[in-house]
């Protein structure tokens, strides 16, 4: 996805409920009133971390457990922020198969 305003890649998007995906690069994400708040009709989700990389790992996705040993399905994976410029893919919000929830380091878990 690109950019609405700028055409480069695009870094956050705005999920509306009516209206579609508003894609923005952080720059122009960051010029709109509404950034980074949800409200009841619109959320904004982050799609590239600071190098411009996806997330390795998306919502649904089947995943197995290595410390525990069980199967999840993954909720999403974590932003972290290393410092106000710097953010990268980390742990993983998971929902294991009994009902549970829990996060995980990416590196523990396997897609399957
Ligand atoms: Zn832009």
């Amino acid at each position: 996805m690109k950019c609405m305003t700028c055409n480069k890649p695009a870094m956050w998007v705005r999920c509306t409920q009516f209206a579609g995906q508003h894609p923005y690069c952080l720059e122009h994400a960051e010029t709109e009133s509404d950034f980074p708040e949800d409200n009841d009709s619109t959320y904004w989700k982050q799609l590239l971390d600071s190098d411009g990389k996806p997330p390795s790992f998306h919502e649904g996705d089947r995943v197995y457990v290595h410390p525990i040993k069980e199967h999840a399905t993954v909720i999403k994976q974590i932003l972290h922020y290393d410092g106000p410029e710097y953010t990268f893919w980390g742990n993983l919000e998971l929902q294991y198969d009994d009902g549970t929830k829990g996060t995980s380091h990416s590196w523990q878990v396997k897609k399957v």
